[in-house]
């Protein structure tokens, strides 16, 4: 109990922490009772919210810059790190992957030999289910094969080696969480999904909704119940949840772990659309284009060890609240001005 008492009043740096997943850890950690200083370049984070939700401070800066990294671990005594700064484009991954390979690996080295400097020795890792590739059998456990099929996946699988290296040479510990498809938004409203450029599903979706307009299918000849690609989507709350539980993991001394954070069960990309024109109770059009290169037929993932290891779960496993979620957060986003 005691620990758990110290713990809370810890102060933990958030990379990224403008962005999607990142701002919403950010809002569960700060409701743990933790310190947030947040680290970021704002290429994709945004500002408005984290100075009128969030209200944290914010460093606006790059991870790969070692001399501001020195002095933001001289200003602050940071008992851990939560890493999710990076590039998520996977098409853009495969055009200019040197792009991928200096942000995701090589800035991220950086980060953790300044860590290592500054003797602070507990990360929380952003990784991705994209490290697994096109997988032999589902749902995907941790044990199974790591094949990534672009740059993307292979800078966050590299990323995860390099911490297997780091934990053996210097006893930096680490919780990679493998995310399936986040989604959603935070019930209240004031944070979700914002991508600019937006290539994800469901806010695609939403905004054909609003819009009145069409949204793409690509691809309707999969190996699937109705030819669509199957994804396990899992809300972005539930997503902070467990970095807040892989925190206290690591802060009370525990091991490096894998972790994969999936709601367990799959729905297609016309079952998205239909529960989507449910919630808004707007007609979406359709155009059925080609299958977009490098989409695994089906993704669907096994979260037992982070419920028997972290306690965790999904507070939001159904499809229809992370699409209300998401698309109560959309209005509210696309109806008043934003940086
Ligand atoms: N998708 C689609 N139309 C779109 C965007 C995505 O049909 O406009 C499909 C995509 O091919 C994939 C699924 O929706 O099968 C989820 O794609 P998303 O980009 O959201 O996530 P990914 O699984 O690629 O990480």
């Amino acid at each position: 109990m005691q620990l758990l008492e110290e713990s809370k009043t810890q102060t933990v740096l958030v990379t990224g922490g403008g962005g999607y997943i990142g701002s919403h850890t950010v809002k569960a950690l700060q409701a743990a009772g933790y310190e947030v200083v947040i680290l970021d370049n704002l290429i994709y984070g945004h500002r408005d919210l984290v100075k009128n939700v969030l209200k944290t401070k914010l460093i606006e800066g790059d991870i790969g810059d070692r001399a501001l990294l020195e002095q933001l671990f001289s200003t602050y005594s940071v008992a851990a790190v939560v890493h999710f700064a990076a590039y998520a484009y996977v098409g853009e991954s495969a055009t200019n992957p040197a792009k991928y390979y200096a942000n995701n690996v090589c800035a991220t080295l950086t980060l953790l030999e300044a860590m290592v400097e500054a003797g602070i020795d507990k990360l929380v890792f952003s990784s991705t289910c994209a490290i697994y590739g096109v997988p032999d059998t589902l749902p995907i456990l941790e044990t199974h094969d790591k094949r990534p099929v672009n740059p993307y996946g292979k800078t966050k699988l590299m990323v995860e080696q390099i911490l297997d290296d780091f934990d053996r040479a210097y006893g930096l510990k680490s919780v990679c969480f493998r995310y399936f498809n986040a989604a959603g938004a935070d019930p209240s409203g004031d944070l979700g999904e914002d991508h600019m450029p937006e290539t994800h599903l469901i806010p695609l979706v939403l905004a054909a909704a609003q819009k009145r307009d069409s949204v793409s299918i690509f691809g309707k000849d999969y190996p699937t119940a109705d030819g669509t690609c199957i994804r396990d989507y899992i809300h972005v709350s539930d997503l902070a949840d467990a970095h807040v539980l892989g925190l206290d993991h690591l802060l009370q001394g525990n091991s490096s772990q894998k972790i994969n954070l999936s709601n367990g069960s799959g729905f297609s990309v016309r079952q998205v659309i239909e529960t989507a024109k449910a919630v808004t109770g707007r007609p979406i059009e359709v155009v059925e284009e080609a299958r977009r290169p490098g989409d695994p037929p089906a993704l669907v993932g096994n979260s037992d060890k982070a419920a028997t290891l972290l306690g965790w779960q999904p507070r939001y496993p159904e499809l229809v609240d992370i699409i209300d979620h998401a698309w109560q957060w959309h209005q509210k986003r696309h109806s008043s001005n934003h940086s």
